[in-house]
């Protein structure tokens, strides 16, 4: 698709070229590899056209030439040289630059994300010192609905921040600080370097070490026995609820504290956990001045405020008897019949 965009305008003179010329560089540039069956490919190949079609519709009648095609930059930042293409760049009417950058991605750009965007950050440093001329717009264009997302050049203040952060991450990779970090379109080309998929290319004789984790297991092995465990363990833990529900509504229709098993016995008590009115404690901590202290009734604070030494032992008293039960649950203790132990 790129590239069909590309030969699209690298003409010498207008006009632009024709539909079918269009659709030829389609055909030429077309990859077969990477789809799932010769029908997915063919769809995708449709849908390409469809995508083309439009393209040639919005373009070839004010068709004009761009200053630059896939144009390679070299922009030095103190030292630091970023190396870079740009897909095009016209020449507006006022003098000024257009950067345009063709994206095949899914999704249409917000706002956010064009404002936000650095490669369109760095081509306008790497065009405005190309050229000398200033950039006047910046388009991120989404091929999939051939929408031209455009927006106003970034102000010194965002350039002076891409620099800094090319200097940050410069000095990061120096010092060997450049973690990785995982996104939609990992792997890339070097996934042998990478911490995310290295593992899939250590070659076991190269590295027997690295192949054994724990004693006696090796790392492939040893992430298929976690996966096992941690299945066994969901599935222990739904049983584990399904016993103790079942015990739970035992206990309670039968009117028992305690269910007795061969070895084991279980003891069920219903807990309780209690709470405060807003009007009652506020009514009797706001006369004493207290009423701030727990703060637009945070229950905890009503509790610590209890347990302060400083509380008078009055209002304790007090707030004793306005506890409420707010909620309760169920709670079973397991333990060996005959021992102390839980
Ligand atoms: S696969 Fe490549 S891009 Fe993805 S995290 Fe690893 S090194 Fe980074």
């Amino acid at each position: 698709m790129h590239s069909a965009v590309e030969r699209f305008f690298r003409v010498r003179m207008p006009p632009a070229p024709s539909l079918e010329e269009l659709l030829q560089f389609y055909e030429q540039g077309w990859l077969s590899q990477g789809y799932e069956s010769p029908e997915d490919e063919a769809r995708y190949k449709e849908y390409g056209k469809e995508i083309l079609k439009r393209f040639w519709e919005i373009h070839a009648p004010d068709f004009r030439l761009p200053i630059a095609l896939e144009r390679s930059f070299y922009i030095d930042i103190e030292g630091i040289k970023l190396r870079g293409f740009i897909d095009r760049v016209d020449k507006l009417d006022s003098g000024g630059l257009s950067i345009i950058d063709y994206k095949t991605s899914q999704e249409l750009f917000t706002t956010d994300y064009l404002e936000n965007d650095l490669q369109l950050t760095i081509y306008q440093m790497a065009a405005e010192q190309t050229w000398n001329l200033p950039v006047e717009k910046l388009t991120l264009y989404h091929l999939r609905s051939n929408t031209a997302c455009t927006c106003l050049p970034r102000g010194k203040e965002r350039i002076d921040q891409a620099r800094q952060l090319v200097l940050d991450v410069a000095e990061n990779i120096n010092r060997g600080n450049f973690p990785a970090t995982e996104h939609e379109f990992c792997p890339c080309d070097f996934p042998e370097h990478c911490p995310y998929y290295r593992h899939l290319h250590i070659k076991t004789e190269e590295q027997p070490d690295r192949q054994e984790p724990l004693p006696g297991i090796a790392a492939a092995d040893a992430v298929e026995k976690y996966a096992e465990v941690q299945s066994q363990i969901k599935e222990l833990e739904a049983q584990l609820e399904d016993i103790k529900q079942s015990i739970i509504d035992y206990s309670q229709s039968e009117g028992l504290n305690r269910v007795y098993g061969s070895k084991n016995e279980i003891t069920y008590k219903l807990m309780e956990r209690t709470g405060f009115s807003g009007d009652e404690v506020k009514a009797v901590l706001e006369p004493e001045g207290l009423w701030e202290k727990v703060l637009g009734l945070d229950q905890s604070l009503v509790k610590k405020l209890m347990a302060d030494k400083a509380t008078p032992a009055e209002i304790k008293k007090k707030l004793e008897t306005l506890k409420r039960i707010t909620s309760s649950y169920p709670q079973l203790r397991l333990r060996k019949t005959g021992s102390e132990e839980e």
